[in-house]
């Protein structure tokens, strides 16, 4: 198994071309006569509506199949099969798949839900490679020496999510060497493998390539890093948090998501971040909608929407489903010559707030402390006296100084970064300065709510 087993050039120059658009249908039309036999639930959603597999259009698919979130379409399967059936009979039934056709059974992480269960059957495995290949073309700029030489230190937490397991099989089906020290096995071990093995491709969270800068400077920067590809939350979409990166490190950071059903998304290098090209037309349906009413947003240029995916390879039918991000979407051709239309996050539906009115999303927020470096830290957290998504103003926040101010300076560093946030985001917080280090950092996901209203 190879970059060549997997990579087919012949798709990936059409990417995002009214030849796909055709085929994204004729795929549909496929995959729903064939489950329509194999999975009881997708008959069930089609006869309900009197629809033809075979001539469904895209606005039936939409009528007939509501949205999801990834948990929740696992669930579906349940009403097919007993009350007490655990999650792989469940999403047997759904699927349609023998159980033990599942080889690799994984979850998300839960960080703000219910763990949402997906499984991989070998045809999944082999798209999840077939979409990542795409991503190391764009980013290699099609040079497949370049490829070859790649060392990837997997540094998302190895334990069931996307990102671990299924990430390390992809790259050895891939021929690329993988480290998997995992999240879980820290920063230190992080540090000394990739200096000790030579890793030159390192994989992980913003938040833990930020912690290592943060408690380490000038090791992360002598580590000899070509890359990092960020994912599972916004970093090289917030200008500050990218050039922090890419200068700390002295390397290229761009942020990626997917992997599952082989759906691919990754950023170009373009010096002005163009979002995350997306390379897998060919194998899921995109669409936008709107948060609250799931209404169909046009897929137009600048569109702002909640994104929702529909994969048309695999084991899963033709379900549209939702990891809940909100993007925005770029249909116009990007600088950088690569194909595919893309999307930068701007936030999670399940993290939005309101202020007066005004949605505000963390990222935002981050992008603008973060603007305040070397003064700040970066750290801050979000103070919610009441479940989100309202919050009644002041939107109250703390927000650690470094080291390198005095104290005198502390209280007008609060009122710059209040009206930075009032003119950037019309947002005006309330915010109190707290000392270096006094907030807590995760090395997987930052959590930038403190909930004062569940300790009451
Ligand atoms: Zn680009």
């Amino acid at each position: 198994m190879s970059f060549k087993t997997y990579f087919q050039k012949d798709m990936y120059d059409i990417l995002n071309s009214e030849k796909v658009k055709g085929l994204q249908l004729e795929k549909l039309r496929l995959r729903m006569q064939h489950f329509y036999v194999k999975s009881l639930l997708i008959k069930i959603v089609l006869d309900a509506m009197d629809i033809v597999p075979s001539e469904i259009t895209m606005e039936q698919f939409r009528k007939a199949v509501p949205i999801r979130l990834q948990r929740e379409a696992a669930e579906s399967g349940a009403s097919m099969v007993s009350d007490d059936a655990n999650i792989v009979d469940q999403l047997a039934s759904l699927t349609g798949e023998d159980p033990q056709n599942f080889k690799l059974l994984c979850s998300t992480s839960g960080t703000t839900g219910d763990p949402s269960p997906y499984f991989f059957t070998e045809e999944d495995l082999e798209y999840a490679a077939q979409g990542f290949s795409r991503g190391l073309y764009l980013l290699n700029n099609g040079d497949e020496e370049k490829i070859k030489q790649l060392r990837v230190l997997q540094g998302f937490a190895l334990s069931m999510v996307g990102a671990g397991l299924p990430a390390v099989e992809t790259f050895i089906r891939l021929g690329i060497p993988v480290i998997p020290v995992g999240a879980e096995g820290g920063t230190e071990k992080i540090f000394y493998f990739t200096e000790k093995f030579g890793a030159n491709f390192l994989f992980c969270t913003p938040s833990l390539a930020e912690y290592m800068l943060d408690t380490q400077p000038d090791r992360s920067k002598s580590l000899g890093l070509n890359r990092i590809m960020c994912g599972a939350e916004p970093g090289a979409g917030i200008p500050e948090l990218r050039e922090k990166i890419q200068t700390g490190f002295n390397c290229k950071l761009c942020d990626a998501m997917g992997l599952v059903w082989g759906v691919m998304f990754v950023s170009c290098d373009e010096d002005e971040y163009q979002g995350m090209h997306f390379l897998s037309d060919d194998l899921a349906i995109v669409e936008l909608v709107d948060p609250d009413s799931h209404a169909h947003i046009p897929f137009e240029n600048g569109a702002i929407g909640q994104i929702v995916l529909t994969p048309l390879v695999g084991s899963m039918p033709p379900i549209r489903v939702s990891s809940g991000d909100i993007v925005q979407v770029f249909t116009d051709p990007c600088k950088c010559g690569a194909p595919g239309w893309r999307m930068k996050v701007i936030g999670r539906s399940d993290d939005m707030l309101k202020v007066k009115g005004v949605v505000v999303y963390p990222a935002a927020i981050d992008g603008v402390i973060t603007g305040f470096a070397p003064r700040v830290t970066g750290a801050f957290k979000i103070l919610l006296e009441e479940p989100p998504p309202r919050v009644s103003p002041p939107l109250k926040m703390k927000v650690e100084y470094s080291e390198e101010i005095n104290e005198a300076e502390i209280s007008s560093l609060s009122k710059e970064i209040e009206n930075e946030m009032h003119v950037k985001l019309k947002v005006r917080p309330q915010i109190e300065m707290v000392p270096p280090m006094s907030i807590d950092r995760a090395t997987y996901k930052t959590n930038f709510f403190e909930k004062l209203y569940e300790d009451t």
